[in-house]
């Protein structure tokens, strides 16, 4: 897990801090995967929004891809190089506008794209299939092969819709169906796709494997992706694309939090709970929906243990009125205090672009810590409150 390399007292919280040199570090290893193999790798922007860090990431990634209209704008203006866009389904004047930002669409259907064929005349056009191969157990909402989902084609209805509208002006196909796993689960999707959808392939020029592929994480198995996309190269002389969101921003970044108070929970014969200046619902909302628990770091460099793993064992919860809004139980070698800062990691990614301000929450101030020190993207007030509403 990196470390924040910033002084954690020199920042306003609750604040993200976003740092260069992990996105960098991250961005080295993608770039290989491309040089490798001449595969090209964008930015899923639903993950990582932060467009002060689009420099730099553009530097060594091919371009971005949108769920719709304003992330499509913004990939287009921050980032350049191609703009992508997938949505379940489009509207006629939103589909009018993202074709003057995106080159490449993924339609969800056959008959999707036969709908809006006008619109993307000229554009680069993919359909998004469904192998129904579930791969991961656990969260059923971040599985699109689960029984029912609306996300792609699969190969009954894609065929159903060929027969009906044919193939002509589509260039290739999409599946997404990981999340946050290593390359032995895309090898065997990648199978399946091949199994049920290979024959289409071979008139087709590009093939899309989406995202959830953890690629910057310690234990993913570089070799086997890179062998997966060598695959769909030589046999069908396909252009592979992969568009990770996680693995761009993975461990770059932190939420920094203080303890406003701590509660003897004693009295209870429960444990202490510290309240803190930052919430699981509103700031890092992946903490309750995914769900899953952030390593936690104090100033002194140590990380917070498992619950009774050290002397004293905290809950910490957020500051609003919904009972749930806890990040998790933790254990520490001295009671926290207030005024206390805590170091919450893995924090860029689906959190800045989740966030919200329910019990009208502050947003936390954005920082962005570079090689020329530590910037403060963005602050945010009432009016950022007020003027959604
Ligand atoms: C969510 C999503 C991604 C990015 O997923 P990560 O898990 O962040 O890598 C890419 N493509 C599609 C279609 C998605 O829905």
């Amino acid at each position: 897990m990196n470390k924040p390399t910033f002084d954690i007292s020199s920042v306003a919280t609750p604040c993200y801090v976003t740092e260069e040199c992990y996105l960098k570090k991250n961005c080295e290893i993608l770039k290989k995967v491309q040089d490798d193999t001449g595969c090209k790798i964008l930015l899923a922007q639903k993950a990582f929004s932060m467009y002060s860090a689009y420099p730099l990431i553009s530097g060594y990634l091919s371009g971005t891809t949108a769920s719709g209209l304003y992330e499509a704008r913004l990939g287009y203006e921050y980032f350049g190089k191609e703009t992508h866009v997938f949505s379940p389904a489009y509207s006629d004047s939103e589909i009018t506008e993202i074709a003057k930002y995106a080159g490449h669409f993924v339609f969800n259907s056959v008959r999707q794209f036969a709908m809006h064929r006008e619109a993307v005349k000229n554009k680069r056009c993919l359909i998004r299939v469904n192998p129904r191969f579930s791969t991961q157990e656990g969260h059923a909402i971040y599985d699109p092969c689960a029984k029912g989902s609306r996300l792609g084609q699969t190969l009954a209805s894609f065929e159903e819709d060929v027969s009906k509208y044919g193939l002509d002006g589509i260039d290739g196909l999409h599946f997404h169906t990981l999340c946050e796993q290593n390359s032995d689960d895309l090898k065997r999707t990648a199978e399946q796709v091949e199994k049920q959808f290979g024959k289409y392939l071979k008139n087709m020029n590009v093939i899309n494997f989406g995202g959830g592929h953890h690629i910057t994480r310690e234990d993913y198995d570089i070799a086997t992706l890179e062998e997966v996309i060598r695959h769909f190269e030589n046999e069908y002389g396909l252009e592979v694309y992969l568009e990770p969101g996680e693995a761009v921003a993975l461990n770059a970044g932190f939420l920094v939090t203080t303890v406003l108070d701590v509660i003897d929970g004693k009295i209870n014969g429960e444990n202490d709970i510290a309240i803190l200046d930052a919430s699981a619902a509103c700031h890092m909302p992946d903490v309750l929906e995914m769900p899953y628990r952030p390593v936690i770091i104090q100033p002194n460099g140590d990380t917070a243990g498992e619950p009774n793993e050290k002397s004293v064992t905290v809950r910490l919860g957020g500051n609003t009125c919904l009972a749930g809004d806890v990040i998790g139980d933790y254990s520490f070698d001295r009671p926290l205090k207030t005024g206390d800062r805590l170091v919450l990691c893995d924090m860029s990614i689906y959190s800045m672009v989740k966030n919200n301000t329910f019990n009208g929450m502050a947003l936390p101030t954005i920082y962005y810590n570079t090689s020329l020190g530590m910037r403060e993207i963005r602050q945010f007030g009432y009016e950022d409150f007020r003027d959604r509403l």
